[in-house]
């Protein structure tokens, strides 16, 4: 599962960069964006993108403190956007092995559940691979954090990677499509949303839309 935080919202003066990075999100393959500022008009026309193109990607706004709760008590793995980061291509091989770590330790959980006591596989669960921010690892859910101004520091120092894409200044929404798609390897693209109404078949030519009902 793959969660979008939105830090630095400037309320009023970002909103069409926040319904671009909550497209974005949903059309490349995360789950839910978490955001700090109410914005009814953002969550009705994500609501009817869901209803028209299917899936359930969600839109869960908190209170403007919570932002560092939320990444304290984040059970997975944190990446963080930022321009001053290490390189995509190096982040990514480390944030790739992080995972497929992880996901080794959940399988041989899995195998030792099969033969001990809750509390023994408890001891063994977030067993030296404590994050950053001293959280133990329990999944593989992935917190991508993107900022608007300024990111406070603490993020830099609670996320397992800080990646650039590119270090030049650009854009929140660009550097979120970039790392989503060489974080899925592409995959994203061939994600079925479920319960679409309506779905485009691609064609080089005119508009081709298959409806759900025909
Ligand atoms: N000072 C910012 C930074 O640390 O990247 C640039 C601010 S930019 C207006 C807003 C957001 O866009 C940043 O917080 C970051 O998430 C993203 N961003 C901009 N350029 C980026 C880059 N080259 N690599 C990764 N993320 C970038």
């Amino acid at each position: 599962m793959i969660t979008i935080l939105r830090l630095g919202e400037r309320p009023g003066r970002d909103q069409r960069i926040n319904t671009h990075l909550a497209l974005v999100s949903r059309a490349f393959g995360a789950d839910k964006l978490i955001m700090f500022f109410k914005d009814q008009s953002l969550l009705d026309s994500i609501a009817s993108v869901n209803r028209n193109f299917g899936g359930d990607f969600s839109i869960d706004v908190r209170q403007s403190g919570e932002w560092r709760a939320v990444i304290k008590q984040w059970k997975g793995f944190i990446a963080h956007l930022t321009m001053y980061g290490q390189d995509l291509d190096s982040g990514l091989t480390k944030l790739h092995s992080l995972v497929s770590s992880q996901e080794e330790t959940t399988s041989e959980l899995k195998s030792l559940e099969a033969e001990l006591s809750t509390d023994e596989v408890g001891e063994q669960r977030g067993r030296g691979n404590d994050g950053p921010g001293k959280q133990p690892i329990e999944t593989n859910d992935l917190l991508v954090i993107v900022g608007g101004e300024k990111v406070p520091a603490e993020v830099y120092s609670r996320a397992h990677v800080n990646i650039a894409v590119g270090n030049q200044p650009h854009s929140e929404v660009a550097a979120l499509a970039v790392f989503l798609d060489r974080f899925q390897h592409g995959r994203w693209a061939e994600k079925e949303m479920p319960g679409w109404k309506h779905k485009i078949i691609p064609q080089d030519r005119g508009k081709k839309v298959q409806s759900s009902d025909e």
